[in-house]
């Protein structure tokens, strides 16, 4: 059993008019201080699955573990959740914003303002602390987001399209600070995407869903050589072009098949 385990998910969301099967027999493991993509089109289940990752919600089947704990109702668990949005509170300041969790988790004041410092450093940003965040651009608000979540020194990282709102340069830049703090602070993620180049660029093990429902279509190793290069380097490597064209080619076949 890995680290992180997944066994057997199915979920179905119900409504009075319709019964949607989101994912079936999803099944795999990952390995402590392992990066990984869950790659698909949209819609194909990739939220719904990192949301029973996190234990937000309860499969209609399965079960998911962590550490060897089920994540449903385990509060002891601690999970770093990004979103798109960075859902920052407006009028709380960014150190306020980076120790929130720290705050609920009822750590000594003096304690987590060092740790919120030290963070805000790490990526890039010293010195806003006083701001809000309505004083800083995307791309610094989702590495404010990045601090918060790591703040509270979570087992498992889980990523919902982190930089899909972003400009592609801040994108770039983003990929490698969160591939570097993951790495420095070795801690297993799981990265949800629709971008082939990103999953390849950040990821040791890529997943491919099918959709309608999404399963467990294909799993990728990305090559030694790129795992050990940092996100942008990657891309300007001759084995990314050659992953990056044969995933092309799976999802082109699962597209065609969807439209058969
Ligand atoms: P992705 O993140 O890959 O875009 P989602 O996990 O958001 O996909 O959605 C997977 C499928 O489940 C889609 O068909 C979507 O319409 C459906 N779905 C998602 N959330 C709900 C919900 N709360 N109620 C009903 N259907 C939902
Ligand atoms: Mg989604």
């Amino acid at each position: 059993m890995g680290f992180l385990s997944v066994s057997n998910v199915h979920h179905t969301y119900f409504s009075s008019e319709a019964a949607t099967d989101a994912l079936q027999d999803i099944h795999f493991s990952v390995e402590k201080g392992e990066f990984v993509s869950i790659l698909g089109a949209s819609g194909c289940g990739k939220s719904t699955l990192l949301s029973i990752i996190a234990g937000l919600l309860t499969p209609t089947m399965g079960t998911v573990t962590i550490d060897g704990q089920p994540v449903i109702d385990n509060e002891q668990l601690s999970i770093g959740y990004m979103l798109q949005q960075d859902y920052l509170f407006p009028w709380k300041t960014i150190e306020e914003n980076v120790t929130l969790g720290l705050t609920i988790l009822q750590k000594k004041d003096e304690q987590s303002r060092e740790i919120a410092i030290q963070l805000l450093q790490d990526v890039g940003l010293p010195h806003v602390e006083k701001k809000f965040p309505r004083e800083l651009s995307g791309g610094m608000r989702q590495r404010v987001a990045l601090a918060r979540t790591l703040a509270v020194d979570p087992k498992i990282l889980l990523l919902d399209e982190p930089f899909s709102a972003l400009d592609y340069k801040s994108k770039l830049t983003l990929e490698d600070l969160v591939s570097k703090m993951l790495k420095d602070y070795s801690k297993t993620a799981v990265l949800v995407t629709h971008d082939i180049g990103e999953a390849i660029a950040m990821s040791d093990r890529i997943f491919l869903l099918s959709a309608k429902p999404g399963k467990l279509y294909k799993t990728f190793e990305v090559p030694q050589e790129l795992i050990e290069l940092p996100p942008f380097e990657t891309r300007s490597h001759a084995s990314y072009s050659t992953l990056f064209q044969l995933i092309w080619k799976e999802l082109e076949s699962l597209e065609h098949e969807n439209t058969l």
